[in-house]
């Protein structure tokens, strides 16, 4: 049958002393419990612990399989199998708080029915320009959330003062015992009550707008400031924003995503503005003054004579913030794009014809010497 060894299943080495044992055992216990666990192979893992425990926590039985191993201990061995009291006391003793927790304070209070609880977060994707990323913007979103109902303060009833009533099947707790007969005794277990699904109470008369739910599906605009260079991918949370919560409990929160359309000449480098700027070749040629745009308006740019392609200015104080409440700036950092004509007329051909054998615009055939 290849049974798995008692001192591996509950994780103890051989030395184990009985505390150990029943500690390990407890924790186990829980977690592969059928009832609450989410393990693929929970009842089998329960039963393996169950009876690994079983063993190991009766010295005689310990005894004989250290000695013996399985043999030791299987019924038809002389070791003999079939006690439980011990296993009933670890368990009516041992699952009190899981449920606690479960159930959100034990048996003292009633059912879920008065814990608030937090809405569920929400996400919204807001795809704003380089500008608009640069000082910050108005966004207006139309929200489509789940919203707490007005018309019976997310109660469900129709009046919640007459409508709501104590669920008789728990008496209010929200959860009902359950006894289930097992190999090893009876075991007892609670669950949500089928009939108010833990809420501890029943609504007679539901509210018609949300149909007995409390919430419904609505939209709700919200406005935001975003604030100045804010970065992209930046999470921006919005406190309050996102769904409704349970019995009075805040709203979840509203999380934005940040996505900035790209730009074909400008670009966001850290606190710098960077821009691609084609430039005639005849004002890269003469260094005339050009018009270079930016998101403050135009500036004016006195070029040098002879400017190269990827030549760098820098234009101070028009790049991007330095932080949300700054008003200190990076630069505007201009690469030139040295651009020629993709047309010609004739008569600019003519022109461009007499210029070509002038003798500055020959260029250099030294190189034929070093052939
Ligand atoms: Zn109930
Ligand atoms: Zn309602």
């Amino acid at each position: 049958m290849g049974k798995r060894d008692y001192y591996e299943v509950l994780g103890v080495n051989r030395n184990a002393t009985d505390d150990e044992i029943k500690r390990a055992f407890r924790q186990l216990a829980k977690k592969y419990h059928p009832d609450i666990s989410k393990e693929k192979d929970a009842e089998v893992k329960f039963k393996e612990v169950n009876e690994a425990y079983e063993v190991l926590s009766d010295p005689n039985k310990r005894r004989n399989y250290d000695q013996f191993g399985n043999a030791g201990t299987d019924p038809n061995g002389f070791g003999g199998f079939g006690r439980t009291a011990d296993f009933e006391d670890i368990f009516s003793g041992g699952f009190g708080d899981i449920f606690e927790n479960f159930f959100g304070g034990g048996k003292k209070q009633r059912g879920f029915s008065n814990q608030s609880i937090k809405g569920e977060n929400i996400a919204a994707r807001v795809v704003v320009t380089l500008k608009e990323q640069m000082f910050g913007k108005t966004v207006k979103l139309d929200l489509n959330i789940d919203k707490k109902c007005e018309g019976c303060e997310g109660t469900g009833a129709k009046d919640p003062k007459k409508d709501i009533h104590t669920c008789t099947s728990c008496d209010g707790y929200g959860y009902v015992n359950l006894e289930q007969r097992s190999i090893f005794g009876i075991i007892q277990s609670q669950q949500p009550c089928p009939d108010c699904k833990g809420r501890g109470k029943v609504i007679t008369n539901k509210c018609s707008k949300c149909k007995g739910q409390g919430h419904y599906r609505g939209k709700e605009a919200v406005e935001i400031e975003l604030p100045k260079s804010i970065y992209e991918n930046q999470q921006v949370r919005i406190r309050e924003k996102g769904n409704y919560g349970l019995n009075n409990g805040p709203r979840g929160d509203l999380y934005l995503e940040i996505l900035v359309k790209s730009n074909r000449y400008f670009k966001r480098v850290n606190d710098n503005l960077h821009l691609n700027l084609p430039v005639s070749y005849l004002d890269a040629l003469l260094g005339d003054e050009i018009k270079v745009p930016t998101f403050d308006g135009d500036v004016h740019l006195k070029l040098s004579s002879n400017t190269k392609t990827n030549s760098i200015f820098n234009i101070p104080n028009r790049g991007f913030f330095k932080s949300p409440t700054s008003t200190k700036r990076g630069d505007l950092i201009v690469n030139v794009i040295v651009t020629i004509p993709t047309k010609l007329s004739p008569e600019e051909k003519t022109i461009l014809q007499k210029l070509k054998n002038s003798s500055s615009f020959k260029i250099t055939d030294d190189f034929y010497e070093d052939l």
